[in-house]
Order: C-alpha cells, then structure tokens, then sequence
C-alpha cells in the first residue's frame, strides 16, 4: 500500500512541495520523536514540523488540551472574539516576555502562518514609521508569500517571479564560516556592523528612510546559521540610535528552540517586533505579531482576515507555553544541545567531508563540503549539495528524518523536539555517523 499511495502522492501533488519526496513513506503515526510509517517502520524525528513540535509528537498534554476543548464545547473558530481560553493563552505569552515588554507590549493574532505574521509586522511599521524601504539580510527567509520573498535573501530562488517588493536592501549577515571579511579573526560581526551603520547614514546608498530592520537571530532555512550576539546588540543599538523598529523573526528560533524562550534573549536585547509562529501553536497552525506599545497606531480594521480565532491551536499552544515553563524544557534543550554538538564535533575530527558545526540550542547545522575541490579564498572546501543529499537520503534509510538547507542545499538541519532525551539523542547521532560514513565511502 505504501509504494501505492507514494505513486499518487509524486504524481499528483505539486512539484513545489518535491522536498516531501526526500521522505518516500506514508506516514502512519507518530509519538514523541518517533514517527511510524504504514508499514511499521520507525523513524527519528528531526524535523519535527520543521521545527514546529516543540514537544514532539501528540504530547500528551497536547492531546489533553485538545479533548479538553471539545469536551467543554468551546467554539473552534471564534474571529477575533475572545474567549476564556484566548485570554489565558495573551497571558501566558505576555508573562513569557522580558520584564521590559511584560506589562506594555501588544499582540496581533495573525493568520495560520509564519507568513502571514511577517506581512502584519510589516505593515505595522510602514504605517507606524511612515517609511519605506525594508532593510533585510543576505541568506535570510521570512515566508513564500510575495512580500516575504522579497525580504528572504535566498535569491536564487524567487528570480524567476521578479519583481516582487520594490525598496528591499540586503544586509550582510554574520556568517563565520563564509565570510566575505575574513574566516577567525573576529571581525565578520564588527565589520558587518560598522557597513551597515555605515549604509543607513550615506544618504546615497538608497537604503534611507527604512520602515525596519527584520532578522533571525539563526538563520534556518538559509543553512543555520547564528548571528554574534555582540552583532545583535551592535544592531539593535544602530537601530535605536536612528529610530528604526528592529523587527525579529522568532518563527524557527523561538519558544525554547535556542535554549532560551525567545531567541534575542542571547544578546539581551529588547526588540520592537517580535514574530512567532510555528511552535507557538503548539502543533497546530498559529501565528502572533507581538510589539511595543508605542508602535500601535493601527486604524481599527487596518489589517483584518478571518482564520486568527483557531482556538484548538491556543488551546494546545497554551498547553506548550506552560509545559515549557514548567517541565524544565529549556535546561532539556542546553544539555541535549551539549550532546550534539559534541558528537558531532567529533564526527567532523574524522571526515573532512564535514566543514562546520554550528547553531543554537537544538537548532543545528552541518555544513557538508567537498574536500576533492579547491580551498575558495577563504581557505574552505565549496560547499557540497550532492553530497549532503546523499547523507540526507542515508540517514533516512537508516530511520532518520533531517532537512536540508543554506545555500546549494549544503547543510544538514536537526530540529529534533524539544523534549528530546539522552538515549535518544544517543541514536539520532549512531544514525547519522553510521549514514555520512556510508555516503562518502
Ligand atoms: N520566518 C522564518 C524564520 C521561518 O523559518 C519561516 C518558515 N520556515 C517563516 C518565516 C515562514 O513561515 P511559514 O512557512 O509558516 O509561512
């Protein structure tokens, strides 16, 4: 029945969502970070929604949260009336902030996506600022609508639907590993800070007038990669300095995936935007713009829609904040975080196929390279999409689910659940050596 269903899948489902053909199963059920295909089959999770499942699959205090709401007849799509529910859930991510955003800050509920948070916390800004350009980063991601691809920096990929949004500039972004300043000598944040200030004050350089500065404190899609956090403060204070909202996209990073509920906290920095999605719904699709006070200038009705009422997605994203809160889960994160990256440091001692290790939290990158190739100028191999293909199809054979990103498809993504344990982490990293091992031989 697999191969059956597989058949139709490829031959009827878009060719825009070929990434799932990476994962030729059908997927029957799941537990954890555990998911079983039809034909009983069990594989890690370390995907995980693409970060979504925070705690794993069908948690059992997601599935009491659902029960709960359809035992107790609430309504499942309110539009933006409020409920019992809808006002706990405000509560529990207001009480999850900074002191310094607790008491004063507002929050938008947006539609189901990441996405679609992104185009409200423009919008916000564009109207509270009067300005006009975006100020984005080179190799960053904010959605696949129009508007957000114009602010994702991955260009090769929307170049055939120019033009999209006019007055997007592209900032370079802190990446260690491939840095168009130099590799080790402590000067990619620096720089990549002093051009930008540099850039907002040269009123030749058509940046002026910005409504934002969005960013992600790790990049995801664009091959995990996390900014300095010296640079995230150099940032926020350049952005203070001129009065530029610094918008932060939280919709991978956020909600304990770095360690820390909300990725700034790092840098100890206070943005003025914050966008949340993915795990904020605790499984089910949910998205919030949360913002200073002082930019809460909307005309009543400035920006509507229908789905922003999903009270299951409240329900088991209320469920999620408190189970974070409480369980310990971000002290879970560090000391599983440890554990990868441990092995995996060891792993890149031992095959020079494996050019860095990086990321946050359990947010993790493995950027594949080629080691047949010569050095780029920077004294590093080219990245190797084939290559990290082939270890990505391995470790799947091998009961193990990672995505892939950065440029040219090089690296390696874990997003395992949050809740993640030692034994199982043990496995997820067995797995994935015993894989790259099969890849290069
Ligand atoms: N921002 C970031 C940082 C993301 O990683 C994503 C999705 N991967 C988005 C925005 C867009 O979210 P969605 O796919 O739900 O629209």
């Amino acid at each position: 029945v697999q191969e059956e269903y597989l058949m139709f899948q490829r031959e009827r489902e878009s060719n825009a969502r070929a990434y799932s053909r990476h994962f030729p199963f059908i997927l029957q059920k799941a537990q954890g970070v555990v998911v079983t295909d039809v034909e009983g089959k069990q594989y890690y999770d370390c995907l995980a929604g693409a970060g979504t499942l925070a705690l794993g699959h069908n948690h059992d205090v997601i599935i009491a949260a659902i029960r709960e709401v359809l035992d107790q007849q609430i309504p499942l799509h309110t539009l933006d009336l409020a409920t019992p529910l809808k006002i706990e859930f405000m509560k529990e991510i207001f009480s999850a902030l900074p002191e310094e955003m607790k008491h004063t800050a507002k929050i938008q509920f947006c539609g189901p996506t990441g996405a679609d948070a992104v185009e409200a916390a423009i919008k916000l800004v564009k109207h509270a600022t009067k300005g006009k350009s975006i100020l984005a980063f080179q190799g960053g991601y904010h959605g696949s609508t129009q508007a957000t691809m114009s602010m994702s920096g991955n260009l090769s990929k929307k170049q055939h639907l120019q033009s999209l949004l006019p007055d997007v500039h592209f900032l370079p972004f802190p990446y260690e590993f491939r840095c168009p300043f130099g590799v080790g000598n402590g000067m990619t944040a620096t720089i990549s800070a002093q051009y930008i200030e540099h850039l907002l004050d040269d009123c030749e350089s058509g940046v002026a007038n910005p409504c934002c500065v969005i960013v992600e404190t790790v990049q995801g899609e664009g091959g995990v990669i996390p900014a300095d956090v010296i640079w995230l403060q150099q940032l926020r204070k350049i952005t203070a300095e001129r009065n530029i909202p610094l918008i932060i996209d939280e919709v991978q990073a956020g909600i304990g995936r770095t360690g820390k509920m909300f990725s700034f906290e790092h840098a100890g920095i206070i943005p003025d935007v914050i966008i949340c999605s993915k795990a904020i719904g605790g499984s089910l699709p949910m998205s919030v713009v949360i913002y200073q006070e002082a930019l809460d200038q909307w005309q009543a009705g400035a920006h509507t829609g229908t789905f922003r009422g999903n009270q299951l997605a409240m329900a088991t994203g209320l469920a999620t904040l408190k189970y974070v809160r409480e369980q310990r889960v971000l002290q879970n994160v560090e000391e599983r975080s440890a554990q990868f990256f441990e092995g995996l440091h060891q792993l890149r001692r031992l095959y020079s196929e494996i050019g860095d290790v990086r990321g946050r939290g359990l947010m993790i990158g493995v950027e594949i390279v080629n080691p047949n190739k010569p050095f780029d100028r920077l004294g590093h191999y080219p990245p190797d999409g084939e290559l990290a293909a082939m270890i990505q199809k391995r470790c799947f054979e091998n009961g193990l689910i990672i995505e892939v990103g950065g440029r040219k498809g090089a690296v390696l993504r874990f997003l395992p659940p949050l809740i993640i344990n030692k034994t199982e982490t043990e496995k997820v990293l067995d797995i994935f050596a015993e894989s790259v091992q099969q890849a290069v031989e």
